[in-house]
């Protein structure tokens, strides 16, 4: 609990100005204007960063962060008057949520309860399609002509996704078309990627 630290600048009060610094506390720093070094802020089960580091965000609390847990007079797992501090990031929040017999309570962005009638297990597939793109899926379904709005469709590609009427990598099958559909998207007769240059 007492390790030493590297501090940074605060970057939540970095812009203010001097009259706003002599009236304002800035919660981050305490007008101290130095923070915890985001990197020395660690996740207790991965051992990993807790913050989304070298983002614009890396400042600010993520997952379960500083959790406090107090045992009491008939705890049995825990000691009475003992409190236990710890940290768990979200990759790893997003592990144990996995392994809950009751799954978590997912309310979505809108605070909407009339969501899936899984939200949970909705929520599980498009984390696990978010991780398949950036590892390179959703790209190489592209160059395979395979349907990519689902992960691993096995479905060849029918339609090229153009956002802005431009191009996009994203394609999908005759089953999968249904599901987008936003606003400024609308789908073309699948552009391969040899065509592509002469767009
Ligand atoms: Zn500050
Ligand atoms: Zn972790
Ligand atoms: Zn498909």
């Amino acid at each position: 609990m007492n390790e030493k630290h590297n501090y940074v600048d605060c970057d939540r009060c970095g812009h203010w100005q001097d009259d706003r610094r002599r009236k304002e506390v800035c919660e981050q720093c305490n007008n101290t204007r130095q923070t915890i070094d985001p990197k020395d802020i660690l996740c207790n089960r991965c051992g990993g960063p807790q913050r989304p580091l070298g983002t614009h965000n890396e400042q600010y609390s993520h997952g379960l962060e500083d959790a406090e847990i107090t045992g009491g007079y008939d705890s049995y797992h825990l000691f009475d008057m003992t409190t236990y501090k710890f940290s768990i990031c979200e990759k790893c929040l997003r592990e144990i949520f996995n392994q809950f017999a009751i799954k978590p309570t997912v309310i979505d962005r809108l605070g909407s309860t009339d969501g899936p009638a899984d939200p949970w297990a909705e929520d599980q597939e498009m984390y696990e399609y978010r991780v398949w793109k950036d590892a390179g899926g959703h790209h190489q379904a592209y160059l395979n002509r395979k349907c990519n709005f689902v992960k691993d469709c096995p479905n060849r590609a029918e339609y090229t996704q153009l956002i802005s009427n431009d191009f996009t990598e994203s394609c999908c099958c005759e089953e999968h078309k249904g599901l987008w559909g936003y606003g400024n998207s609308k789908l073309t007769k699948f552009i391969p990627n040899v065509l592509k240059p002469f767009l």
